[in-house]
């Protein structure tokens, strides 16, 4: 395994984090005992960074996490994290974390998701959040204060710019990389480490294997590999954040993670996207959701992303990734009422109207 500090902290972290959102449904439920087995083999296998947050897999997330941690093989972090806007909900949560973690304290605790930067300023109120966490960093029941964001790069710049954060944990990937690689940057030129989430890009690379097989480099098993390589190369990403769901993929990504890492990679990737945009890139929705605040309240970047479905691979599949990953009704295209608005905001310039009626039809 190879391991990098977490920014200025002097922790020394695996390139490779679990991230606990992906645990596997056995006949409808959990197996307790399996989970533990698949994060015991992570640990075995030197991965030492382990994220959660309250509501992942129906809220048993940190619990799953808790029976692990009772008899790990290894010395381990845990970040976990919080979205309230309040002090003392936050109190809250970062106590029912502690007792469901069986954790004396959490290594890396984020303020969790923010949207956008009025958003991270109602977290950084006096009396909110952030006052909170200093408090309990006093009080030794977290370590490090972080942020996790789906900010677009200028916004999680400005971010970073206060330095405030150990850690910023943002979505980044060979899809997306193009709107928060400044932020990236940012965090990283202000010592805060960099977690990325979503290499995979919500599936869509997995998913499209032969698509996206223009990342590859000679040596690569596989686009998987290839996707996690991507992120993992970057000088500038500490943590890549993998959800698993099997003691095989926990396998898998950490060989993933153990081939050569570096950033001529990276740049030889960059590139060869650059020019496989041409063809297809400026097609997809790449998640940046500059197209928010519909005036109807359509979700118009969950709608776009799911539309990729109908690029790579068809129809059926734009309704079930609506369905299934963002719980989207898909008669809610149908009610948009052709304001312009997101199409003059959209950064691929996608024909965001005429897709919202192929998918009211689909
Ligand atoms: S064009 Fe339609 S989806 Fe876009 S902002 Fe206007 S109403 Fe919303
Ligand atoms: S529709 Fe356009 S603006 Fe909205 S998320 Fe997709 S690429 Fe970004």
């Amino acid at each position: 395994m190879i391991y990098k500090e977490f920014g200025r902290t002097g922790k020394m972290v695996s390139a490779l984090g679990f991230g606990g959102m992906r645990f596997p449904l056995k006949d409808g439920k959990y197996d307790y005992d399996y989970c533990t087995e698949m994060i015991h083999e992570a640990s075995r296998l030197g991965i030492n960074y382990f994220d959660t947050a309250p509501f992942y897999n129906n809220d048993q997330s940190e619990i799953i996490f808790g029976n692990a941690f009772e008899a790990m093989p290894n010395d381990f972090f845990v970040s976990t994290k919080c979205s309230s806007l309040s002090g003392d909900e936050l109190r809250t949560s970062l106590e029912k974390s502690l007792t469901r973690l069986k954790v004396p304290k959490i290594n890396f605790f984020h303020i969790w998701c923010v949207m956008k930067l009025e958003d991270f300023e109602k977290r950084m109120a006096p009396g909110g959040p952030y006052e909170e966490l200093l408090k309990a960093r006093e009080e030794g029941l977290i370590e490090h204060i972080c942020v996790s964001t789906h900010c677009a790069g200028a916004e999680i710049a400005e971010i970073a710019s206060r330095r405030l954060f150990d850690g910023i944990t943002l979505g980044y990937n060979i899809i997306n990389y193009k709107y928060r690689q400044e932020g990236m940057k940012a965090a990283f030129a202000n010592g805060a480490a960099v977690v990325t989430m979503n290499p995979l890009g919500g599936g869509l690379v997995t998913d499209n294997p032969e698509y996206f097989s223009y990342i590859k480099d000679i040596d690569d098993m596989d686009t998987l590999d290839a996707a996690i390589r991507f992120n993992a190369s970057h000088r500038e990403i500490t943590v890549v954040l993998t959800g698993m769901d099997s003691i095989e993929h926990v396998q898998r990504n950490v060989s993933s993670v153990e081939m050569p890492l570096s950033i001529e990679y990276v740049e030889k990737a960059i590139e060869r996207t650059g020019n496989h945009a041409v063809k297809a890139m400026d097609a997809l929705c790449t998640g940046c959701r500059y197209c928010e605040h519909c005036p109807v309240e359509i979700p118009v970047s969950k709608l776009m992303q799911a539309y990729n479905y109908n690029i790579l691979a068809d129809a059926k599949s734009v309704k079930a990734n609506l369905r299934n990953h963002w719980g989207v009704p898909q008669e809610i295209a149908g009610t948009c009422i052709e304001c312009g608005l997101c199409e003059e905001k959209c950064t691929q310039h996608l024909p965001i109207i005429e897709r919202l009626k192929e998918i009211a039809c689909f």
